[in-house]
């Protein structure tokens, strides 16, 4: 672990009413006796229907909320169905996850995604950019070029990434149970910090309390995304003890 912060991140997907903000409380109140509260970062990105009453639940917690997409145009429009940035943001999103391998998968290429991560860093939303290979690509052996162009294209013509946090997420990993082998996993992680200089980069995929041992022993990490994990408040709290034990 290479930062300052160790990031926990709570995809919860299309996952979620109001009742379930009440799991959440566990979480509240776990995280205001932890004794690596100030070096934790956690973000929870529930569906957009949960951000509002989410963000005032979370008041004075130390714990942030995050969206997990939205359209590429910054202003308001005839986009039926859609949420912009600024809607998001204006509703207590601090962050946002952009490039999910979910969504790539029924369409979104890079363009789009880089349209998507310029629009959300304008509206001044923090974003958490997923990049990871197929299992097929894994197999072919061309992960590091997948990584690249996926890297290229999505961070075109951003200068400043401060407020950009990657999120290496193989799609062969997301909801099976799988994770890279240690070795991959430290390499990977390298190359993307070779080619983002000072990013924070985390690892997302099959997060558990059974595996976190074995992932936090990859130092180069800055942190996790989870998803099916983060749904379960025990499972989440789990992780992220087990991340400094
Ligand atoms: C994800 O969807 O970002 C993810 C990491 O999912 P899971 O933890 O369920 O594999």
């Amino acid at each position: 672990m290479t930062n300052k912060y160790i990031y926990f991140i709570a995809n919860w997907k299309m996952f979620g009413g109001l009742n379930s903000l009440n799991s959440v409380y566990k979480v509240i109140k776990f995280f205001k006796t932890f004794k690596k509260n100030k070096s934790t970062k956690i973000i929870y990105c529930p569906p957009n229907t949960l951000i509002r009453p989410m963000s005032k639940k979370l008041k004075n917690s130390r714990i942030e909320v995050g969206a997990q997409n939205c359209h590429e145009n910054e202003s308001y429009g005839a986009f039926t169905g859609s949420v912009n940035s600024i809607m998001l943001k204006s509703v207590g999103a601090k962050y946002i996850i952009l490039g999910h391998s979910e969504n790539r998968s029924i369409g979104e290429n890079n363009k789009l995604i880089n349209l998507k991560i310029r629009s959300a860093l304008k509206s001044g939303l923090k974003v958490i950019f997923c990049i990871g290979e197929t299992l097929q690509e894994k197999r072919k052996k061309i992960t590091k070029k997948v990584l690249n162009k996926q890297i290229q294209s999505g961070l075109f013509k951003i200068k400043n990434k401060k407020n950009i946090i990657i999120a290496y997420e193989p799609v062969w990993s997301i909801g099976t149970g799988l994770i890279p082998k240690n070795k991959d996993l430290f390499n990977t992680i390298n190359f993307i910090k070779k080619k983002i200089r000072n990013s924070k980069v985390l690892y997302g995929g099959s997060v558990n309390p059974k595996n976190i041992k074995e992932l936090k022993s990859i130092n180069n990490i800055d942190g996790f995304l989870v998803g099916g994990a983060s749904q379960d408040s025990k499972k989440f709290i789990d992780i992220i003890k087990k991340t400094y034990n």
